[in-house]
């Protein structure tokens, strides 16, 4: 019988008969595959089903715009992309009043920027070397991380720069206030040495997501927030892995009180369920495009059945309280839970993220740091994180690896059982890794 999965190009992967579970259907925080076996999804996917799976809510929301208008072409009006766009502003930080929808985080990106080029005539962008922003081309050069280098033809104006990370510092900081001071002045100097004049835009992420759940020090965001003031640089907040209420606040950004000029979300604006993300426009940059046309548009832009998904997930993160749900799923269960398995596994070298995002680093060495994999490792080299992946597997846990970085996050609403249930096949999982260590 043929398989129809090898019918299917996968993204990042060798192409190829594979072993996965074949899923189903979908109920809350689980998965379901062919056999029946029930999953307990601690990746939300890529980090988007926020609100778990079948929400009742946006499924409701998708039946019901299906029913009544299923598409309509970018040029005309309806209600029910000005109600997302509406509720959309109304969580976003302040003077960010407008909404290009687009159908994802890549294409989001790529307009961010265009929108910042055209708006101050400058060509190149900053953006950090720790970072994930797309794999279109403009979005995998900004792309900090080696997911970038097969791609790089270094063409697109990119330049890099080291963002705070006290467990690896650059700037050989011992506290995070001391981190914090010395990346911004590192920021400051690549920007004096590539000469503002030539800098349209810094598009960082609020908290990185994939390349190492990485969280900033209380005042680097607004630092960099001020320098771009200062030399008239567009700051766009890269908001699609955490926005909508990710780390606990409705966007990363809002953790430091600070506006970016545009900000760019997917993702957790409707949960994944129908491809949806957008760049929300910051007055000045709007006031450009009120005195000549944007030159650039999508078929699919603001597609009803995704903005109709939007309005129902939104309004359910409202009255659920989503939001301060997730702060609490970061203060009381997995941050105190990590932190507890990280005492107890020598393979664990650094435990860290924010409300419902964080990540569990695998280490050779603790002193060293050496990564237990190398980066990009596959086959054998790769064996520690493949033996944890089947642990987790095998007692029906869905878990989100990336190189040698466990990453851990839960739909926000997961109940208290569950997620002490999923720290519990992390623990006996970690032993796998454990035996790894030389
Ligand atoms: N930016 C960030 C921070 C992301 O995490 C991602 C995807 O994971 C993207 C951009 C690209 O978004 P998409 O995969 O929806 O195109």
């Amino acid at each position: 019988m043929i398989d129809l999965d090898e019918l299917v190009f996968h993204p990042w992967s060798v192409q190829g008969p594979r072993t996965a579970p074949r899923f189903v259907c979908g109920s809350g925080s689980y998965l379901i595959d062919a056999d029946g076996r029930r999953y307990l999804d601690f990746s939300s996917q890529l980090v988007f089903t926020n609100l778990g799976h079948q929400h009742p809510r946006i499924v409701a929301a998708i039946k019901q715009q299906a029913d009544q208008l299923c598409t309509l072409a970018p040029a005309h009006a309806c209600d029910v992309r000005g109600e997302a766009a509406r509720l959309i502003v109304e969580v976003a930080p302040d003077g960010l009043g407008h909404v290009l929808f687009t159908t994802g985080g890549t294409e989001a990106i790529e307009h961010a920027v265009r929108m910042a080029r055209l708006h101050n005539g400058r060509p190149k962008v900053l953006a950090a070397y720790r970072s994930y922003h797309g794999s279109t081309t403009t979005s995998i050069h900004l792309t900090g991380d080696p997911r970038r280098w097969a791609s790089d033809t270094g063409m697109a104006g990119a330049v890099h720069f080291f963002g705070p990370f006290l467990y690896r510092s650059m700037f050989g900081s011992t506290t995070v206030e001391e981190e914090c001071a010395r990346a911004l002045a590192h920021l400051e100097q690549v920007i004096l040495l590539e000469g503002p004049s030539t800098i349209s835009a810094l598009v960082l992420e609020s908290v990185i997501g994939s390349s190492g759940v990485i969280v900033p020090p209380a005042g680097y965001l607004r630092g960099v927030r001020d320098l771009c003031t200062r030399h008239g640089i567009v700051y766009i907040a890269d908001e699609v892995l955490v926005g909508f209420g990710r780390t606990g606040t409705w966007f990363g950004v809002d953790h430091d009180g600070v506006a970016p000029d545009l900000l760019v979300f997917a993702k957790g604006v409707n949960c994944g369920s129908v491809p949806l993300g957008g760049v929300l426009v910051g007055d000045p940059i709007y006031e450009t495009f009120t005195r000549r046309p944007y030159p650039a548009g999508m078929t699919y832009s603001g597609h009803p059945l995704a903005c109709a998904a939007a309005v129902g997930a939104i309004g359910a993160m409202h009255d659920e309280d989503t939001v301060a749900a997730a702060a609490r799923l970061g203060t009381d269960i997995l941050g105190p839970g990590l932190t507890k398995l990280a005492a107890k596994h020598p393979s664990v070298g650094n435990v860290r993220g924010i409300g419902g995002l964080w990540t569990v680093e695998l280490v050779r060495d603790r002193l060293t740091k050496e990564p237990l994999v190398p980066v990009g490792s596959a086959g054998e080299a790769n064996a520690p994180m493949t033996s944890f992946a089947k642990a987790c597997l095998s007692r029906g846990l869905l878990p989100l690896i990336l190189g040698n970085r466990i990453h851990v996050a839960p739909p926000l609403n997961v109940n208290d059982a569950d997620a002490a249930n999923g720290l519990a096949i992390l623990d006996e999982a970690l032993a796998a890794a454990d035996t790894f260590v030389p």
